[in-house]
């Protein structure tokens, strides 16, 4: 049984006070919510204001990236230490990041190895953009970030009998499905598309890394111009557990609506 996951990621939107006030609308909405796991990923400066405002809530706070290294020279970077004095979970891989900061999936890999290692919970995005769409190449595009990005983690190991662990390791990760043509678009991929993608590429290319039941037990997002208006087109599929929400998350109506889509 996986636990409903909404995430909105705020991009760089949002100063700390425009943030304040719509996390004081937005919090009675989404507290209501609680058979859904509710997460906000503001920009970093925002975080130690929301984070006071979700004090007491069962609503969860994510950074929208995370460098690898705990500490060190690299002036303009947050560390996965730093992000966990507020934050539960990371967005790691997000397609902008991708593509206009160059992050490849061997530093994908080394955020996620890093954020676990730390006991943050990353969101790792995968998906491909409208050019491999078209020329078929989805496959191929995110069983290699999935391959690469997700070397190494350690999870799955055959020695983990034990149910609560095993059920423990899958809540340690969540992937966002994102199609980069679908993101901030308004053209979102139906459900039915985005579900066949989840279970024909991304669990299966789970399965193979970590084991069937780790593949069963992670929780699979959608993403890419999610509203309250298609919200349940998605969650009615079953391999979608959740949204990525981006623009729509920046809507105090829309997001509770999504949340309230996820929890039906
Ligand atoms: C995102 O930023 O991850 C996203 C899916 O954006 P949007 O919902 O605006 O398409």
């Amino acid at each position: 049984m996986r636990i409903p996951l909404v995430a909105g990621n705020w991009k760089m939107f949002m100063t700390v006070a425009e943030g304040r006030h719509f996390v004081s609308e937005l919090v009675p909405g989404l507290e209501a919510i609680s058979t859904v796991e509710r997460v906000l990923c503001p920009p970093f400066t925002a975080l130690m204001a929301v984070r006071a405002l979700l004090e007491g809530t069962s609503i969860e706070l994510g950074a929208q990236d995370v460098h690898w290294e705990a500490s060190g020279a690299y002036t303009g970077e947050v560390s996965p230490l730093m992000v966990l004095e507020l934050c539960s979970h990371v967005i790691i891989g997000h397609s902008e990041r991708r593509t206009y900061f160059w992050e490849t999936d061997e530093i994908v890999n080394r955020k996620v190895r890093a954020a676990l290692h730390h006991g943050l919970i990353p969101i790792v995005c995968v998906g491909e953009t409208l050019m491999e769409h078209e020329t078929g190449r989805t496959s191929e595009v995110v069983t290699r970030q999935l391959k690469v990005g997700l070397a190494e983690l350690g999870l799955g190991a055959p020695s983990l009998e034990d149910e609560a662990l095993a059920q423990g390791e899958g809540n340690s990760l969540v992937i966002a499905y994102e199609p980069v043509w679908a993101i901030g678009t308004g053209q979102p991929a139906t459900g039915e598309g985005a579900n066949e993608v989840i279970a024909e590429i991304i669990r299966p290319t789970l399965a193979e890394m970590y084991g069937e039941q780790l593949a069963q037990q992670v929780r699979v997002l959608y993403g890419g111009s999610v509203n309250a208006g298609n919200a349940a087109e998605f969650f009615s599929q079953p391999e979608i557990d959740g949204a990525l929400v981006g623009g729509a998350s920046l809507k105090v109506d829309e997001f509770v609506s999504i949340a309230q889509a996820a929890a039906r």
